[in-house]
């Protein structure tokens, strides 16, 4: 499947010009930005003859999935260092986890105070004890490698021809690739999906240019959180332009945008694309706890 840009056909002030770029049409399991994240990653497995791949991922996680659907497609064995001892027995509950299940991906659950110095050296050690030697994949997928990968989501065409590029922001991979290959020109535009000030450093770290900004006001919460103001934000604009969005990243990304045009932070005339990195599959996860507490469901065409 191909990646397209798409318009958003939504009146809007100051005669703005809003496009999203469709990555979640990339892949159905390793989807959006994660498919480009792993892309560099898997040839270098590959080169260095490791035949499993181990990585690290919280209960919802997009990445986890990808990386199992990764090793399916590609050919290598899958383990998933999973956050939170309690899961180890309500994988059936958990539509992330059961679909990496499925995929052949093997689970190690660990908890939450080991899981926050995950990489440490004694625990790499007890894994490749307990696994055999693995091909380390970071939380998120982000290293140099999976921004390398991220550096090819805008196209020649999308350098000259939009003003802004805006995206979702966890970890800070895919929005480096994108600084990178912009122009001096265009004014990117992370959207941060967690709480905290310090994603301006990490992306720092591994961009060459000052034409962006991460803005920290539509995080509802904190990383995974959400309330009624969002969901019936993602519902009304599935129903005006069939596109869906997730409840983690990309709707939050969305909301902000809509929010700004509202505020008049961009100049009449100004052309946006906005990234659609996928995540989907999360609404199954998300609309699972919102049935249990009575509340609004996210809409979405299961297929
Ligand atoms: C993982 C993910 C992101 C965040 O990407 P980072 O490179 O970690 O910043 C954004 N959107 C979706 C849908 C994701 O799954």
């Amino acid at each position: 499947m191909e990646s397209t840009n798409q318009k958003i056909n939504i009146n809007l002030k100051n005669n703005i010009e809003l496009f999203i770029k469709r990555e979640d049409f990339l892949h159905p399991i390793i989807s959006g930005n994660k498919y480009r994240k792993l892309k560099y990653n898997l040839e270098q497995a590959n080169k260095l003859n490791y035949n499993t791949l181990l990585t690290f991922g919280g209960a919802f996680s997009n990445h986890i999935l990808a990386v199992a659907g990764a090793g399916i497609e590609y050919g290598f064995q899958t383990i998933g260092v999973i956050r939170g001892e309690e899961l180890e027995n309500k994988i059936t509950e958990n539509p992330t986890l059961l679909k990496a299940y499925e995929l052949g991906m093997k689970f190690y659950f660990i908890s939450r105070t080991l899981y926050r110095d995950k990489e440490n050296k004694a625990l790499i050690e007890q894994l490749k004890e307990k696994f055999g030697d693995f091909y380390l994949i970071p939380e998120g997928g982000t290293n140099e490698l999976a921004i390398k990968g991220c550096e090819e989501i805008l196209t020649a065409s999308d350098k000259s021809y939009f003003t802004h590029v805006v995206g979702a922001v966890g970890t800070g991979g895919t929005i480096s690739g994108i600084i990178n290959s912009s122009t001096e020109k265009q004014q990117i535009i992370g959207f941060s999906s967690l709480k905290g000030a310090f994603l301006s450093d990490v992306i720092r770290n591994f961009v060459n240019k000052t034409n962006w900004t991460v803005n920290d006001h539509y995080h509802f919460g904190g990383y995974g959180k959400i309330n009624e103001a969002l969901v019936s934000f993602l519902n009304s604009f599935y129903q005006e332009t069939k596109i869906p969005l997730d409840p983690v990243y990309t709707g939050k990304m969305v909301f902000g945008v809509m929010d700004l045009i509202n505020q008049d932070y961009f100049l009449p005339n100004s052309k946006i694309l906005m990234i659609h990195t996928g995540g989907l599959q999360g609404i199954k996860g998300m609309n699972f706890a919102l049935k249990n507490k009575n509340k609004e469901l996210i809409q979405y065409d299961e297929n």
